[in-house]
């Protein structure tokens, strides 16, 4: 699920790279929305968005090392 019908990324930091997957924090400058993306060097034109919430957005900018690979590993399970 995304914001907006065509969100503009602003990256706000790379949160790294699992599950074969890149992934970006950033905020989407039409609505000011968080975003998650990711992408994969292997299918650079497939990109996808979720619409975080200021309390997800906060909780990964907060993580680091092996805890933001397992709420990065989560996410990609539950979504
Ligand atoms: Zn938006």
């Amino acid at each position: 699920m995304i914001c907006c019908a065509s969100p503009k990324f602003k990256l706000e930091e790379e949160l790294g790279h699992t599950e074969g997957v890149d992934w970006d924090l950033g905020k989407c400058l039409t609505c000011g929305a968080y975003l998650l993306r990711q992408w994969s060097v292997y299918a650079p034109d497939r990109i996808f968005y979720d619409k975080l919430s200021d309390d997800e957005a906060n909780t990964f900018l907060k993580s680091e090392g092996v805890k933001r690979k397992s709420l990065l590993k989560q996410w990609y399970e539950d979504n």
